[in-house]
């Protein structure tokens, strides 16, 4: 895999650190858990996204494009990386957000990555739950060339052939990362939606012939429609790089059993992945996304999916930024931090 035949612009912070969780690991009593730290990408509070937008952005520059739009749902880390990588190249940024979830709360609405997606100095507008919103954007952006924008579109999550360039080239990080410090994969589990970053491992483990199999926890859609996506998206990847034939049905994996009410909406295993996380290693999930993934991998552990002896790495996405549009979900008792009265 030759990625440099490809457009890019390099600013993530790599290669993200590859580390034990040894508290987590003894608390649970099963295999060794091993953090792959891409949350730590180093734009606007980090995550996945920042690697598939290191290719997608570098198109948009090549074409000349003065504004990019992009979709997500409210509480987007795609939008938010977006506006921040634009921000970044001086590049107008307007986002399409999708009411997935229908919550009131004010905080899901306009905190977290809302927030940023305004620091970073985007525009937004907001649709209802249910609409084809990668249609929804190409509407809009038709508007915006009539005004004589040049207009790149990103989908949802980053995720086309394009975009999980920057996976497949991660799965190439993490096995040069784990031979230099001799230590062996038996695992790979992250969490999956938009299906890119899923679509982008597996291509790159397969073209590299790592025998690493990789897990993905699903967020939103059943099993048959993820392993899908996934599947379509690394056909059209491995096209890409040129390495078409390299990935099998067989090869795409998913365990959507962790979804629960929905796309967005906690779970309480989310909840205790996310506690668990913070309280034995300091590190901060998502709701959304990494703490779905992070509440599987847990089940997995107790159910005795894996061995004693082997090395799980889960591959932190990033996320933690929505923390702060679900505040409700996190009510600690605040009467400790009242002043008492004289
Ligand atoms: C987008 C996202 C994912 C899922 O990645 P896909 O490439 O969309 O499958 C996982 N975790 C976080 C925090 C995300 O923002």
């Amino acid at each position: 895999m030759h990625f440099s035949r490809f457009p890019r612009i390099a600013i993530a912070h790599l290669p993200t650190p590859l580390e034990p969780m040894d508290r987590l690991s003894e608390l649970l009593g099963g295999p060794r858990i091993w953090i792959k730290r891409d949350d730590c990408t180093g734009l606007s509070t980090g995550g996945n996204k920042t690697r598939k937008l290191e290719f997608l952005m570098a198109e948009a520059k090549e074409m000349g494009a003065d504004l990019v739009i992009t979709q997500g749902a409210t509480q987007s880390n795609h939008a938010r990386q977006t506006a921040a990588f634009a921000a970044r190249l001086g590049m107008d940024c307007h986002i399409l957000l999708e009411d997935r979830t229908a919550s009131k709360e004010e905080d899901y609405n306009y905190n977290g990555n809302v927030l940023l997606d305004f620091l970073h100095g985007a525009t937004a507008e907001k649709r209802a739950g249910g609409l084809d919103m990668n249609a929804e954007m190409e509407k809009v952006a038709e508007e915006f060339r009539k005004e004589g924008r040049t207009v790149y579109t990103i989908p949802g999550g980053g995720s086309n052939a394009t975009g999980a360039l920057g996976y497949a080239n991660a799965a190439m990080e993490l096995v040069n990362q784990s031979n230099a410090m001799g230590l062996k994969i038996d695992k790979l589990v992250h969490a999956t939606g938009s299906a890119g970053t899923q679509a982008g491992l597996v291509v790159g483990l397969k073209a590299i012939n790592a025998n690493i199999p990789l897990l993905g926890i699903g967020v939103r859609a059943p099993k048959p429609k993820q392993e899908e996506n996934v599947y379509k998206l690394a056909l059209a990847t491995a096209e890409k790089l040129g390495c078409p034939g390299v990935v099998e049905r067989e090869d795409v994996v998913a365990n959507t059993d962790y979804v629960g009410e929905g796309y967005g909406i906690p779970t309480e295993g989310c909840i205790e992945a996310i506690e668990l996380f913070a309280q034995y290693e300091g590190i901060l999930l998502d709701p959304v996304y990494s703490a779905k993934g992070g509440a599987g991998l847990i089940d997995l552990i107790r159910k005795g999916y894996f061995k004693e002896d082997e090395n799980i790495i889960f591959l932190h996405t990033g996320g933690s930024a929505a923390l702060f549009g679900y505040t409700k979900a996190f009510d600690f008792d605040k009467s400790a931090l009242q002043i008492a009265a004289e």
